[in-house]
Order: C-alpha cells, then sequence, then structure tokens
C-alpha cells in the first residue's frame, strides 16, 4: 500500500491558476508548503484518518485541519447533527438554546471557566481577551513569550512563531509600532526573563499570555515550575494569567492543558476542537472579569455570526464525543506509539531528532536538542525537515508543511495507521 510515487497533476493545475485569485494561492500562508519546498496537494474530501486529493491520492493525516479533527475528520455523528441543524436555519444573529447547551458543557470542562463568550476564531478571541485583561487591570503592557502564537492581530504579531517564523517575516509590515509596543516579549520556560519584565515594568503588566504547551514553534512542552511560577508571579504582580488553550483545550485532557498540570489561570482562549471544524472561539474565565463584557460591562466585542446554530452544534456533538471513556487513553497511547517510533527509527538511520507528546499533540525537530523555546527550536535541519515532508506526503503520509507546527492525532487513527505511518517513515528517513 506504500505508494512512492504519486501522480499530482490535478493538484498542480489548481493550485497554479489559484496563484492569480487569491495571495499565494492561499487563504492561510503556511498551506502555501512555502517553508518545505514542493508543491500543497489540493484537497477533495477528508474522512476519519484520511484525505483524499483531487487526484485521488489517499494519505493518513496527522494535521487534522490544524487541531479541530480530533475525532477524525466528517465524524458521522457530527455530520448527522448538522444536517439536522441546517433544516432549522444557517444563522439566527439572536440567542438560542445551543449557545447555552455549549457554554454548559465548556464551564464544566474547563477548570478556570465561569463564564464564556463565543466568537469565530482563536484570532479574534485572543484579541478580545487581550482588551479584557486590559480593562480589567487598567494597565496597558502585555507579557508574550517568543515562537507562541496568538493569531493574526496587531499586538501579538511579535515574535510569533510558526506562520511568520514560516516565512521569516520578524514581523509583518502594515503592524503600527503603536500597536506593538506595549507587548513585552520573554523566551519560552525562561522565569528569570519574566521576573525582570515585571521588576522593570512595576504596577504596569496586565498579564501574561502563553501557550500553556506551544505548538505553533513546533512542540514544545512547559518545565516542571514554569506554568506554577508564572501563576505565582502574576498573582504577586497584581496581573492575570491567560491561556490561550485554542489548540491545546480538549486536545491536552478534556479539561485543557491546565486541567492536565493543574494550574488556574484567570482566563483561557479556546478554538479549533470547540468548533468541530466549523468556525468557533470562545474566551472565558473568572465570573468577576467576564462581567465587564458588553452588555454585562463597558468592554465591547460583539459579531454577527457568534454563537451560529451549526457551529454550536458541530461542537456540541464533538464535545460529546470526547466524553466517551477511554477517549483521551486512547489518543494518548497511540500518539506516544507515534512518537517513540519516530524518535527510535531516526535514530536506528542516524538522524539527530528530538521530540514528545502529550496526549493528542506531538513533535519531532531535526537537531539532538533538547528544545526548551524557540531559540532552540530554530536549531532545526529546516531543509531536512522539508524533505522528510515531502518524502512522507509522497508515501501517503500527511504531515504539517513547516518544522515549527505540531502534529495531531485523532480517535480515528488506529494502530494500523500508525503501523503504517512507521513503516513509511523508516523508508524515509534510511533514504535521507
Ligand atoms: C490556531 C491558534 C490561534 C489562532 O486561531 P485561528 O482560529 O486560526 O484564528 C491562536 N492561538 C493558538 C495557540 C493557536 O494554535
Amino acid at each position: 500500500m506504500v505508494n512512492t510515487t504519486i501522480k499530482t497533476t490535478k493538484s498542480q493545475e489548481i493550485f497554479a491558476a489559484a496563484q492569480n485569485l487569491m495571495p499565494g494561492g492561499v487563504s492561510s500562508p503556511v498551506r502555501a508548503f512555502k517553508s518545505v519546498g514542493g508543491q500543497p496537494i489540493v484537497f477533495d474530501r477528508v474522512k476519519g484518518a484520511y484525505i483524499w486529493d483531487v487526484d485521488g491520492n489517499q494519505y493518513i493525516d496527522y494535521v487534522g485541519t490544524w487541531g479541530p479533527a480530533i475525532c477524525g475528520h466528517a465524524h458521522p455523528e457530527v455530520i448527522a447533527a448538522l444536517h439536522e441543524a441546517l433544516e432549522k436555519g444557517t444563522s439566527f444573529g439572536a440567542p438560542s438554546f445551543l449557545e447555552n447547551v455549549l457554554a454548559e458543557m465548556v464551564i464544566d470542562a474547563v477548570p478556570s471557566i465561569e463564564m464564556v463568550r463565543f466568537v469565530n476564531s482563536g484570532t479574534e478571541a485572543c484579541m478580545s481577551v487581550l482588551r479584557l485583561m486590559r480593562a480589567f487591570t487598567n494597565r496597558e503592557k502585555v507579557i508574550k513569550f517568543e515562537g507562541c502564537y496568538h493569531g493574526h492581530a496587531d499586538m501579538f504579531l511579535v515574535k510569533a512563531g510558526s506562520g511568520v517564523a514560516t516565512l521569516g517575516l520578524p514581523d509583518s509590515p502594515g503592524v503600527p509600532k503603536s500597536a506593538t509596543n506595549s507587548t513585552l516579549t520573554a523566551p519560552y520556560n525562561d522565569l528569570e526573563a519574566v521576573k525582570a519584565l515585571f521588576e522593570e515594568n512595576r504596577d504596569e503588566i496586565a498579564g501574561v499570555i502563553l501557550e500553556p504547551v506551544v505548538g505553533n514553534a513546533g512542540f514544545i512542552p512547559p518545565d516542571a515550575g514554569f506554568l506554577e511560577g508564572l501563576r505565582e508571579l502574576t498573582n504577586e504582580h497584581g496581573a492575570l494569567l491567560v491561556f490561550d488553550e485554542v489548540m491545546t483545550g480538549f486536545r491536552i485532557a478534556y479539561g485543557g492543558a491546565q486541567q492536565k498540570f493543574g494550574i488556574t489561570p484567570d482566563l483561557t482562549t479556546l478554538g479549533k476542537v470547540i468548533g468541530g471544524g466549523l468556525p468557533v472561539g470562545a474566551y472565558g474565565g473568572r465570573r468577576d472579569i467576564l462581567s465587564m463584557v458588553a452588555p454585562a460591562g463597558p468592554v465591547y466585542q460583539a459579531g454577527t455570526l457568534s454563537g451560529n446554530p451549526l457551529a454550536m452544534t458541530a461542537g456540541i456533538k464533538t464535545l460529546e464525543l470526547l466524553q466517551k471513556p477511554g477517549t483521551y487513553e486512547y489518543l494518548d497511547r497511540i500518539t506516544q506509539k507515534l512518537s517513540d517510533g519516530l524518535l527510535q527509527i531516526a535514530k536506528d538511520t542516524g538522524h539527530p531528532v528530538c521530540g514528545g507528546q502529550i496526549s493528542a499533540m506531538f513533535g519531532l525537530f531535526f537537531t539532538s536538542g533538547p528544545v526548551h523555546n524557540y531559540e532552540d527550536a530554530k536549531k532545526s535541519d529546516t531543509a531536512k525537515f522539508g524533505r522528510f515532508h515531502r518524502g512522507m506526503l509522497e508515501r501517503g503520509v500527511y504531515l504539517a508543511p513547516s518544522q515549527f507546527e505540531a502534529g495531531f492525532t485523532s480517535f480515528a487513527h488506529t494502530e494500523e495507521d500508525i503501523d503504517q505511518t512507521l513503516a513509511v517513515a523508516r523508508d524515509v528517513l534510511s533514504s535521507l
């Protein structure tokens, strides 16, 4: 079943035409494969753990539409629920009971969340949470970490990880200095640097925002004591701690990284999984803070399609599926098998690598490591990663097209899928 010579004529035609229609031929930059070289494949359909491209080639997928597909693509129960919801209309722009249902599920699941506001993307959740942080503390400065991505809003486009890193844009043109001069940055896993920023900016820092497990600089877990240290520092300085769990929420554990590590932030952003493949983001947290959001309070934030009934339906059904006993044990088991297998094969074939996994999130860097932050991650041999990526793709395994992205599994991935992926990886790594 290992196919080594795939035909991608139709993909190439469609992507060539797309170049004239949309900047770079895509609707989001990393999809264009710039950092791994070669042409992207153009998708026709997705189901379970698999993708089919427009030329009819089949791939085992480890991107999962960048995280949402944790139940596998097009899960029959999600699709059935959507069909039913579709009959009742595609958008209300008014209160619906579905919002209560998903809100209750999110509040029950995520330890820090007492109240939640739904938006349409992770970007929107992060830009809204920043406004709320500033309003609540009456302070303007915010600390983020190098290599962490919090969406593409101006204030966060400073050392912003994967998409930006992939394209080698230091910052983005068009972002005014005034938008980022309140954004302070520190290396991930470096508590001393954060401490120093708090000392230098006494009573000026609204809060700290981070990916509790980094996925946007490749997969980087927090060192022991890092999250605890941030909780203590923010408490000590009257600042808020915000976990951006857009990627890790409902993936690292049902209650996210905050449940897994037992650290409760003040505010949390969500996205990806909670939309079950439709556009949903959310921010939530302490009741006293969320009560400041309009119309309960003065902090303005709104959305025509926010709380959309189709999106709520996909989210509700996805979370229901994730509640089945054994789900996270299974995700952890197959992902560990994949991660351990890749590390072993790289060792057997003489490639210096490092990596790991937590639950359904994994990563592999082409450097001997260890990788504690973005500087370490950048030591990776990205040219080799590009060849590895291409080799895997040509043999039917779809990995994220950048060294600086995490990999994702779903509970639709079987032991056989993992075995086949590892066989392909051995084949590819032996030939690099
Ligand atoms: C994907 C992501 C975002 C942005 O979400 P979009 O829905 O792409 O706007 C923000 N933060 C993190 C941690 C993410 O992984």
